[in-house]
């Protein structure tokens, strides 16, 4: 049975995709960000920077010890029997000194309320039904070469990206950001990318592909290749375990990953291919693939918005690390993102096919650029781009399908009832 309706999504796009609270947490950080933007280059005038010195025995003759502070706490610390109780005021998103085994008290709502919605759309890729797909990709003439490659191409991407994404999140990040609410996100979002792994790995079985092609193309199709290469260099040097932050300059690096990985690969990379198959859905073609595809793009949009959280929370908390030069990068970094991303449209498309093209792809890219600048207090920088797929917004609105997601959570909680019999 197919929940989901591909006919009517022409509404308006609305671009806000968040639940009341947390828009008004980002509109806060973003206000916040913006005053304290306006002091940065007073702090940066002055000749070292001690915003953010970790509060330890550095020493200028111990260059080493700036660089790795000895009280980096991870959460494995030995426990302190009758330490003082943990206060919010405690609390710190990276660089924290007080104990990580505490859930409570929060500090950060708006991470525990991801978590929450978060589990609250729970989906399986096998509960959808792929018999249709299954029935077209068999059939001569059902798809045409295009749409056959356009299909084989993006699970060739995805079905490596989302375990990048995960190796990223659990060996590079989760150790340095030092919040329990944020972690039990990161920890559900683990977990979904697991899931969109299974989900490519269900579709690649479902339609009988070649899966020994479909996951290398990373390492044998440039257009797929080339977006991995661009993100690993930004990994590598967090899951380096000689390296901690507390310093102005690992604090920079590891927000540099954060917008590699939530922004540019989560935010930029994945909309071509999402595009893509969601149109062919709405077509009416491949309908269980778009389905499964829809569900992977809400978890998405959360794990970018979770991660434009993060980052907006580190630069309110750090304001030393956002400097006109560190601004600079990231732009050219988005830049960058939206380039490979328009250089996958044209090998993914290089004729115009089911009411797209390459063009509008790049049009696209620019007016996702540029709300991903404005998400994390950049300038835009692709003026007027318009969005020629306002469906697109419509997908990923988790309220639009409510009734599904009530039916869902009804038969997870039957479904998982344990019986002692
Ligand atoms: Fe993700």
């Amino acid at each position: 049975m197919s929940i989901l309706s591909w006919d009517d999504y022409s509404e308006e796009d609305t671009l806000v995709i968040e639940s009341t609270h947390n828009t008004v947490e980002i509109n806060k950080a973003t206000a916040a960000t913006k005053i304290l933007q306006e002091s940065l280059e007073n702090i940066h005038a002055k000749p070292t920077d001690v915003a953010n010195t970790p509060i330890l025995t550095a020493s200028v003759t111990q260059p080493a010890v700036d660089e790795k502070p000895a009280d980096n706490i991870i959460g494995l610390e030995d426990i302190e029997i009758g330490a003082a109780r943990i206060r919010v005021d405690d609390k710190k998103i990276i660089n924290c000194r007080a104990d990580l085994n505490q859930l409570v008290p929060f500090k950060y709502q708006w991470a525990w309320q991801k978590y929450l919605d978060a589990c609250a759309n729970h989906w399986m890729p096998n509960e959808i039904n792929m018999t249709a797909d299954i029935a077209l990709w068999k059939s001569k003439d059902g798809l045409t070469e295009e749409e056959r490659t356009i299909i084989k191409r993006n699970l060739g991407f995805f079905s490596t990206a989302d375990s990048l994404v995960a190796n990223n999140l659990v060996l590079a990040v989760y150790r340095h950001i030092t919040n329990p609410e944020c972690r039990q996100y990161l920890l559900r979002q683990a977990f979904e990318e697991a899931l969109h792994t299974h989900a490519y790995q269900h579709i690649i079985e479902s339609l009988g592909m070649d899966e020994t092609e479909v996951f290398n193309m990373y390492r044998e199709l440039p257009a797929v290749a080339r977006k991995a290469e661009w993100s690993l260099p930004y990994t590598q040097s967090l899951a380096d375990p000689e390296f901690h932050t507390g310093t102005t300059e690992t604090n920079q690096r590891l927000l540099r990953d954060l917008i590699a990985f939530y922004v540019v690969f989560e935010g930029i990379f994945f909309y071509v291919g999402f595009t893509q198959i969601l149109s062919m859905g709405r077509r009416n073609k491949m309908t269980g693939t778009a389905e499964q595809l829809q569900y992977i793009l809400r978890d998405e949009s959360m794990h970018l918005n979770f991660g434009i959280d993060v980052i907006n929370q580190i630069k309110i908390e750090n304001p030393d690390v956002w400097t006109k030069e560190f601004q600079n990068e990231a732009i050219n970094m988005i830049r960058e993102g939206v380039d490979l991303e328009y250089q996958y449209a044209a090998d993914t498309m290089p004729r115009g096919i089911l009411g797209m093209n390459a063009e509008m792809f790049k049009e696209y890219l620019h007016f996702i650029a540029n709300r991903r600048c404005a998400q994390i207090g950049l300038p835009q920088q692709f003026e007027g781009a318009e969005n020629p797929f306002p469906w697109m917004s419509e997908m990923m609105d988790l309220k639009k399908e409510k009734n599904f997601f009530e039916t869902r959570v009804i038969e997870y909680q039957a479904g998982g009832t344990l019986s002692w019999d």
